[in-house]
C-alpha cells in the first residue's frame, strides 16, 4: 500500500546521510536540498554534527517526528533504524536505497523479510531495497541524476531496475520528456510496479493526473493485477507503454502439445498487454519515443502528412510509415496547385510536400495551415527540419512551436540538427515540445501506437457451457492426457463440435462403427499422442474389407489400445489450442492447420476469458486470414462460427483451470460448420 507520506512528505530522514556527495547517502541530501522540497530535512549521521549545511542527529533514536524516512545504510543496520522510525518517530513511508538484501543472500533475505514485516505492522509503505529511490512533485528522492524536469502533466515512470531508470530518464530527457513521478522499485520488497500502478489508478484524477505511463518490467509477479490497474487507466484516458526484459521460468518448461511449443511465456506477456491495450516496447529509444508520441494529442487516423526541406529523411519516413500500416497518401487537387503558388519553384505539394533547402518559415507555416484546413484527406503531420549549421532557424521553429497548440491536427517534430542547432532546439524544448530526433524511430512508435487498440469491455460475455458435467469429468480424470471418451465428454459439455466418434477394440465392433457412422470412415490410432507419425491414421476408407485389413494394421503399431472411427469430412484445416501459463491463467490460441501452423507459426493469442468479439478480432489478424474469408472463388470458413468455439474453449478452461494444454488440430471449417475431428487435452491438477 502506498501512504500519501511516500508522495507528498512533511519533514525528510536521511539515515546515513553524508557530506561526500559522491555517495547515495550524500548524492540523495543534495538533491533533496536542490529540488523543491519545503519541509525539514533531518540527516543522520553519527559521525558529522552537521551534514551539508544542516544540523545533524546521531542516530534515528535522536530524530523529531519524521513523516518518510530514506535509508542509505548497511543493510544489517536497517532492521533496528526502521524499528525506531516505526515505532517511536511515527514514521510511515522508508525508501531503502542499500542493497544487500534479497537480491544478494540468504541472510540479506531475512533482514528484507523483517523490514517489510514492521513496516506491514504499522501500515507502512516500504520502497525498496535496492533502489534509486522515488521522485515526485515534492521532493527528489533519489540519489542519482540527472534529474529530469518534473511536470505534473509528464510521465509517470515505474522501474523495475534502478540503473536502467536512469538510462531511460537520459534518453527521454534530450527529446524533452518531463516527467510527473518515478518510482524504482528495486527488490519489490512489499511495492513492486504492479502496486505502484494500482496506486496511481485508484488515485487517478482527470483534473490532476498524468495520463501517459512509462514501465519498465524484468518480471510480471502479479499479472492479474497490473491487467487490472492497466485496463482501468486506460479506460480512464490514460496511456500507458512498456518494455517486458526477459521470459519468465514458466517459458523454459518443457511442452509436449502443439499449442504448448507456439506458446511461450512471452507470448503470455504479448496478450496481456494486448489485452489492457499497453503498447509494449523493447528498448530506451523505443520507449522514449512512445511516449514522446503519448505526449501529443492522440493521432486520429492514420493518414500523415510529411513536411520536409529535405529529400532523404521523408523518404525514409514514407518507407516506415508505409510498412507500419501507416500512409502517406499523395495530395492533389485546386488547393494543393495554390500551396504549390506560394512555394520557391521545383518545390512539391504532393506528398511528402518538399519546401527545398531554401524554404522558410513563413512557407513552413503556409504549408501546416493548408494540412489543417484545407487537405482533407490529412489526419496529422510530421515535420521535418534540421540545419546545415549556415544561420539559425529560430524562426522556424517559433512557427512551429505556435502551430502545434493552434492547429487542430497533430503535428510531430522531426528536428534532426541536434549539434547544429542545439540552441535552438533546446529553446523549442523549453517551451515545453517534444523532439524526435529520428524519423524512422517516429514512424516506428506512430505505426505501433495507432496499431494497440484500447482495451476491450472489462467483462466477456462467454457462452454458457455444462459446469457441472465438466467439473465431474475434471473430477474422474486422472493428471496427463486423458481418454477420446472423456475429450468426447468434455468437447460435448462445452459445446464445441466434433466429429461422431466410435470406438473399436475388436474387428467385429470395427465393422459395426464404420457401417454404422456410413462410408467413407477416417480410422485412427487410440493410444499413440501422434497419430500420423506412427502411422496411425487412414483416411477416406471406402468399405468393410479395407476397415478389416487398416484395423489388423493399426493393432499392430506401438501402444496401440483400440481404432477410433470418424466419418470423413471436408473443409479448410483449422487450429485451435489452450495454454495455462502461471499466474497469466490461460492463453488462447487460433490459426489455420497444417503447413500453417507447423511451418509458418502464423497464430494469433488472447488472454481468457475471451469473448467472441475479442475472439473475431484474432482470427482478422492472421496472416492467412484470406484462406478463412474465402479467396480465389474457393468458400471460405463461417468465422463466427469459429470465433464461438474460441470463446467456448475460453469458457471450458475458465470451468476447467485444470486444463494445461489443450490442441484442436484440426477442426474442418466451412461456410455452413466448424468441426473437431482431432483433439488432445493434458490435465494438470495442482493440489
Ligand atoms: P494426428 O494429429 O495425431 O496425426 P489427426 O486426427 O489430426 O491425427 O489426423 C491427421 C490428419 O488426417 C488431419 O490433419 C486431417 O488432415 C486428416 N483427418 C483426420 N480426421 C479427419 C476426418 N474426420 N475427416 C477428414 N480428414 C481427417
Ligand atoms: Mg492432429
Amino acid at each position: 500500500m502506498i501512504v500519501k507520506e511516500l508522495i507528498k512528505p512533511s519533514s525528510i530522514a536521511v539515515i546515513g546521510a553524508s557530506n561526500n556527495t559522491h555517495k547515495p547517502g550524500g548524492k540523495v541530501l543534495e538533491n533533496l536540498l536542490t529540488g523543491d522540497f519545503h519541509g525539514p530535512i533531518y540527516p543522520v549521521n553519527p559521525k558529522e554534527t552537521s551534514v551539508q549545511g544542516l544540523k545533524s542527529f546521531p542516530a534515528a533514536a535522536d530524530l523529531p517526528p519524521a513523516e518518510l524516512a530514506i535509508l542509505a545504510i548497511p543493510a544489517r543496520f536497517c532492521i533496528e533504524t526502521v524499528r525506531v522510525l516505526a515505532e517511536e518517530k511515527g514514521t510511515r513511508a522508508f525508501i531503502i536505497l542499500s542493497a544487500g538484501f534479497s537480491e544478494e543472500s540468504e541472510a540479506g533475505a531475512a533482514i528484507e523479510h523483517e523490514v517489510v514485516r514492521i513496516i506491514d505492522e504499522h501500515g507502512g509503505s516500504l520502497i525498496g531495497p535496492n533502489c534509486i529511490g522515488v521522485l515526485t512533485p515534492t521532493y527528489n528522492g533519489v540519489f542519482t541524476t540527472p534529474i529530469p524536469k518534473l511536470d505534473p502533466k509528464g510521465c509517470d515512470f515505474i522501474s523495475g531496475s534502478g540503473a536502467t531508470a536512469v538510462f531511460i530518464m537520459e534518453a527521454g530527457i534530450p527529446k524533452g520528456l518531463t516527467f510527473s513521478q518515478v518510482f524504482s522499485v528495486g527488490n519489490s520488497a512489499q511495492i513492486g510496479v504492479e502496486e505502484v500502478l494500482e496506486y496511481l489508478d485508484t488515485t487517478f484524477d482527470p483534473e490532476t493526473s498524468s495520463r501517459v505511463k512509462l514501465l519498465y518490467i524484468e518480471s510480471i509477479n502479479k499479472p492479474g493485477k497490473l491487467l487490472t490497474h492497466a485496463r482501468s487507466l486506460i479506460a480512464k484516458g490514460c496511456r500507458i507503454a512498456a518494455v517486458k526484459a526477459g521470459s519468465s521460468s514458466a517459458g523454459s518448461r518443457a511442452a509436449s502439445s502443439h499449442t504448448g511449443a507456439l506458446a511461450g511465456s512471452d507470448t503470455a506477456v504479448d496478450a496481456l498487454f494486448r489485452k489492457a491495450g499497453i503498447v509494449r516496447c523493447y528498448g530506451r529509444e523505443d520507449l522514449t519515443t512512445v511516449a514522446g508520441v503519448f505526449m501529443h494529442p492522440p493521432l486520429p487516423g492514420k493518414r500523415i502528412a510529411i513536411i520536409t526541406h529535405a529529400g532523404g529523411p521523408a523518404v525514409m519516413l514514407t518507407d516506415t510509415l508505409s510498412h507500419g500500416g501507416l500512409e502517406v497518401p499523395p495530395i492533389e487537387g485546386p488547393a494543393a496547385d495554390a500551396l504549390k503558388e506560394k512555394l520557391f519553384p521545383g518545390s512539391s505539394a504532393a506528398n511528402p510536400i518538399d519546401f527545398l533547402a531554401t524554404g522558410t518559415a513563413e512557407q513552413l507555416g503556409t504549408i501546416i495551415d493548408y494540412c489543417d484546413t484545407q487537405f482533407d484527406n490529412i489526419d496529422a503531420m510530421v515535420v521535418i527540419f534540421g540545419s546545415p549549421g549556415l544561420f539559425p532557424v529560430y524562426d522556424v521553429y517559433d512557427v512551429l512551436h505556435e502551430k502545434m497548440r493552434t492547429c487542430t491536427k497533430p503535428i510531430y517534430p522531426v528536428l534532426p540538427s541536434i549539434i547544429n542547432v542545439k540552441d535552438e532546439i533546446e529553446s523549442f524544448l523549453s517551451k515545453g515540445n517534444i523532439n524526435f530526433p529520428d524519423e524512422v524511430e517516429l514512424g516506428r512508435a506512430l505505426a505501433r501506437v495507432h496499431h494497440t487498440k484500447a482495451a476491450g469491455p472489462e467483462e466477456e460475455t462467454l457462452p454458457e457451457v455444462d459446469r457441472e458435467e465438466i467439473r465431474r469429468i475434471i473430477a474422474e480424470a486422472e493428471d496427463g492426457y486423458i481418454s477420446p471418451r472423456q475429450i468426447q465428454r468434455l468437447l460435448d459439455a462445452a459445446g464445441i463440435p466434433r466429429a461422431g466418434e466410435a470406438v473399436a477394440e475388436s474387428p467385429q465392433e470395427a465393422a459395426e462403427a464404420a457401417a454404422k457412422l456410413g462410408y467413407p470412415v477416417v480410422m485412427k490410432v487410440i493410444g499413440p499422442v501422434h497419430k500420423s507419425d506412427v502411422g496411425g491414421v487412414v483416411v477416406n476408407v471406402t468399405g468393410e474389407e479395407q476397415v478389416l485389413r487398416e484395423f489388423e494394421r493399426i493393432m499392430r503399431i506401438d501402444d496401440a489400445v483400440g481404432v477410433l472411427f470418424q466419418p470423413m469430412l471436408s473443409g479448410l484445416e483449422l487450429f485451435a489450442g489452450v495454454k495455462a501459463e502461471a499466474g497469466f491463467g490461460h492463453l488462447v490460441l487460433c490459426g489455420l492447420g497444417g503447413i500453417f501452423v507447423e511451418v509458418l507459426k502464423d497464430v494469433q493469442s488472447g488472454l481468457a476469458p475471451l469473448g467472441p468479439d475479442e475472439a473475431l478480432s484474432m482470427i482478422r489478424s492472421l496472416q492467412g486470414y484470406k484462406m478463412i474469408a474465402g479467396t480465389r472463388g474457393k468458400e471460405g470458413v463461417d468465422e463466427h462460427i469459429f470465433a464461438e468455439i474460441l470463446a467456448r474453449i475460453s469458457a471450458l478452461v475458465t470451468a476447467a483451470p485444470e486444463i494445461a494444454e489443450m490442441d484442436l488440430n484440426p477442426l474442418l471449417g466451412t461456410a455452413k460448420q466448424v468441426t473437431a475431428v482431432d483433439a488432445r487435452i493434458r490435465i494438470e491438477k495442482r493440489n
